[in-house]
């Protein structure tokens, strides 16, 4: 089968991309690995930029949507010292300019946005060959395969798409991040949910920190970073999910209890991230008629951008095709040539981010970056 611009992946790159197209008129089809909609929570907030998410979804005609799903008062921010004092609580008092959106909220606006049928579930790409002239196929773990003219890889850190492209693959960054929920935190986990407070909370230390949000329905979602090898997370076991925690826990001996209490009184087994990167400044030839975008092009470090990126460079891209009718390589050209240095330099802060909040000079660095004291440029 011979489809239209073939996207794989529908994370918010992908649909964002799909979404803008159909804004001009431009049909695409996207597969995505996942069964359905609804076969991951799409956890987490983001907090969309505006020099990046804003713009994108502005391109894709759902800056309304965007309002309508934004979450008041989550851009209060504080950082506590290890043994709880507090050092910055800023309040979000309407004036800022970092909505907060649950994930999963901005997918659906993007999802319910496109034609029905846009999107094809349950369909893994498993490999893609070039077949010349500019033209490729994809071929998915169910045995189908489609060819295109124009093939984009939206499919994130371990794209199927980029070796067509590039030699490139992800790397340990040497940090990984432990995920846990708490329910009803108000009234089930008072003490966390004080010190996390209306938005967003980080405790951090060298090598390691707390970082938690105050989610909708008063779920308090916290990510533990531990500089650690990857073999010693592999040594704990994460199918007893509350040795686990108490083990991870124990790296945080004599931290406040209402910050370790966020670790071991989860409601949900932790989840282990490890954190991969791309180098920094991962870029390729020009192949005619495929391209990448997002996490596929430019895994980074989590510095609270890479969600809002992933959406510019879709915005970015179905742009560029809109431009340039009939011609794709031109497209394809003019979309990569302000991608690379983007992406380059925000994965050189992304990695200064890291240094900041976790690096040897942490909590002190974190606190001068927030307050602006210790910002380069
Ligand atoms: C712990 C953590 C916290 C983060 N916090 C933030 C934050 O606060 N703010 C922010 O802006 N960014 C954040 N990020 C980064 C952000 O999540 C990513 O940069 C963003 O999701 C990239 O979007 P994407 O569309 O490129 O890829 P993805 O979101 O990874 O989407 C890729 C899609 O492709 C699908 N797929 C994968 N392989 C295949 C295949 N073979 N065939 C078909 N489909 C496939 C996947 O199922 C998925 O739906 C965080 C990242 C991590 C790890």
């Amino acid at each position: 089968m011979t489809t239209p611009v073939t996207i794989i992946g529908a994370g918010l790159g992908g649909l964002t991309l799909a979404r803008v197209l159909h804004v001009h008129g431009i049909e695409s089809a996207v597969y995505e690995a996942e069964p359905s909609p609804a076969a991951r929570a799409q956890g987490g907030m983001l907090d969309i930029h505006t020099g990046t998410g804003q713009p994108a979804l502005a391109a894709a005609g759902l800056t309304e949507e965007f309002r309508g799903i934004v979450l008041p008062g989550r851009e209060a921010t504080r950082l506590l010292a290890s043994d709880g004092t507090v050092l910055l609580d800023e309040p979000d008092d309407g004036t800022g300019t970092r909505p907060e959106a649950q994930r999963g909220e901005l997918r659906r606006i993007l999802l319910d946005a496109l034609p029905p049928g846009t999107v094809h579930w349950g369909r893994k790409a498993a490999g893609v060959r070039a077949l010349g002239g500019g033209r490729h196929e994809v071929a998915f773990t169910d045995g189908t395969t489609v060819t295109t003219g124009l093939l984009v890889g939206a499919d994130g850190a371990w794209s199927r798409v980029r070796p067509l492209l590039s030699p490139a693959t992800p790397a340990y960054t040497g940090v990984s991040f432990v995920e846990t929920f708490l329910f009803d935190a108000a009234t089930r986990h008072p003490a966390a949910a004080k010190a996390v407070g209306a938005g967003g909370m980080a405790a951090t230390a060298p090598g390691q920190g707390i970082q938690a949000h105050h989610e909708s329905g008063g779920t308090l979602h916290t990510y533990v970073a531990l500089a650690r090898p990857q073999e010693w997370f592999a040594a704990l076991d994460f199918g007893d999910p509350a040795a686990a925690a108490a083990r991870i826990a124990r790296e945080f001996d004599g931290w406040a209890p209402e910050l370790t209490a966020l670790i071991t009184d989860g409601d949900t087994p932790p989840v282990l991230r490890p954190l991969h990167t791309l180098p920094p400044r991962h870029r390729w030839q020009r192949v005619p008629g495929v391209t990448l975008l997002g996490d596929a092009a430019h895994l980074m470090p989590p510095s609270g951008e890479g969600a809002n990126l992933a959406m510019y460079d879709g915005a970015a891209l179905g742009t560029a095709l809109a431009a340039h009718p009939g011609d794709t390589e031109a497209a394809l050209a003019a979309y990569e040539q302000e991608l690379f240095p983007r992406s380059a330099a925000a994965a050189e802060d992304a990695l200064r981010i890291q240094e900041v909040c976790w690096g040897p000079g942490a909590p002190r660095s974190f606190l001068d970056f927030l307050t602006g004291a210790g910002q380069t440029g």
